[in-house]
């Protein structure tokens, strides 16, 4: 590039975060959901939308939003912080209590944008790893994190892209070991069995630090999978008040748009629809994973709405490739580290896996 001005020097290192945008028909890649939200959340929405006052500027506090959300967790709304995305979320979290000097522990493989925000606010970033299956061994997290001393300690339940959800066991030992905050992204929360947020106020395992777990623990979310929102941006945090305070003053003023927070409130009022869609998702995920365990290729237990799965007899990228050609798009993680030979494919609609296992049958061969 011969651009007079250079971007930021640590920019060069870093490799950037995209999951390309081909054109395909059956678009697997991205783990969104398949299925539009509500009719009757759209027609609120334009009803909505119409009532703004477009002149002025929205709630900096969102407080509709937060109350709702408060609401929906039986928790108080100062414990909520929202942001346009979950993304943005691990950003405030990272400005607010990262930065220079600080450091962050992730376990890879695990999603990338943790480690690439992490760099983005110039925090340095301690790498632990995952085992064969993708699990953290509690001695090896215990080690990593007293070593490291981290502000931040990143995990991912159910892990992007590894799909199964942390034991509540590993994060009963971590809540009561790391120094700073202990962060769990739960992206895809609701399809899990599990939820860090059933810690929340619970003291450290028996016999360790008396560590108020509420204080230490953080718990981010998204309206971008289970409630069908991809398109609105919007995410929050759980977290101890004083957490949503450092936040707060690490977001810029107004960045939450009023059609954002009235999309928000708005979408909780169809919870049963949400909890109908994971469902069915769930369902068909299982059902995917069948199908897979016929074919030639190695696959890892899922909690989400994606599967990863390794071909055993032809190269991933090839695969890929062949996918494509039939016009089924999903993840290529086979030259990431620790994902070796490795794709992910997001659970669609019953017509779109069923397109993506008869492809899959030919790309195989
Ligand atoms: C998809 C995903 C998100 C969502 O990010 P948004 O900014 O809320 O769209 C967050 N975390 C993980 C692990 C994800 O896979």
């Amino acid at each position: 590039m011969s651009a007079a001005i250079p971007v930021r020097s640590n920019f060069e290192a870093m490799e950037g975060y995209h999951s390309p945008q081909v054109s395909a028909e059956v678009r697997l890649n991205t783990n969104e959901s398949p299925f539009p939200p509500p009719e009757g959340w759209r027609e609120a929405f334009e009803r909505e939308v119409a009532r703004v006052e477009a002149n002025r500027y929205p709630d900096r506090h969102a407080r509709v939003l937060r109350e709702a959300l408060a609401e929906f967790h039986g928790i108080d709304a100062e414990e909520i912080f929202c942001a346009n995305g979950s993304n943005e979320v691990l950003q405030c979290l990272l400005l607010a209590f990262g930065g220079p000097g600080k450091r962050a522990v992730v376990f890879e493989p695990t999603y990338a944008l943790h480690a690439h925000i992490c760099r983005l606010t110039h925090t340095e970033v301690v790498s632990g790893r995952r085992d064969a299956n993708f699990g953290i061994d509690p001695d090896h997290a215990t080690a990593v994190v007293g070593e490291a001393e981290p502000v931040l300690t990143f995990l991912c339940s159910p892990n992007n892209p590894s799909g199964g959800a942390e034991p509540p066991s590993l994060l009963r030992v971590l809540v009561g070991q790391v120094p700073g905050l202990l962060v769990v992204d739960e992206a895809y929360g609701q399809f899990a069995p599990v939820s860090a947020l059933s810690l929340r106020g619970t003291h450290a395992r028996d016999g360790g630090p008396e560590v108020d777990g509420q204080a230490a623990l953080v718990v981010v979310r998204t309206f971008s999978k289970t409630w069908s929102m991809a398109a609105a941006r919007l995410g929050y945090l759980v977290g101890h008040p004083e957490v949503v305070a450092g936040c707060e003053q690490a977001a810029l003023p107004y960045h939450l748009s009023a059609y954002t927070q009235a999309a928000g409130v708005l979408a909780l009022r169809y919870r049963a629809d949400m909890e109908a869609r994971v469902a069915l998702i769930a369902s068909e995920r299982d059902r995917v994973t069948g199908a897979l365990a016929t074919m030639a290729v190695q696959t890892w237990h899922s909690d989400a709405n994606f599967v990863l799965f390794r071909p055993l007899e032809r190269p991933a990228r090839k695969v890929w490739e062949a996918l494509l050609e039939h016009s089924v798009l999903i993840r290529d993680f086979s030259t990431r580290p620790g994902l070796e030979g490795c794709l992910r494919v997001s659970i669609g609609t019953p017509a779109e896996n069923d397109r993506f296992l008869a492809a899959l049958e030919v790309a195989l061969r």
